[in-house]
């Protein structure tokens, strides 16, 4: 079965929170990509520093020097 798109679920990088199309109050641009948000004070705070966010989403074992 297809799985509808309005299910997935997107992590707030700020909070943590999952969210998913239908629940998140905002979303964010950024990159090409799309984020979501559980509400406006997270997509600030994210939009204001993104950079910061992404990279700790990013440590999955990468080794960087
Ligand atoms: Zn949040």
């Amino acid at each position: 079965m297809k799985q509808q798109d309005n299910e997935r679920t997107f992590k707030d990088l700020v909070c943590g929170m999952e969210v998913s199309r239908m629940t998140a109050v905002e979303e964010y641009g950024y990159q090409g990509k799309t984020y979501y948000f559980c509400s406006q004070a997270c997509r600030e705070t994210f939009e204001a520093e993104p950079e910061k966010y992404l990279r700790q989403h990013r440590q999955h074992g990468l080794k960087q020097k």
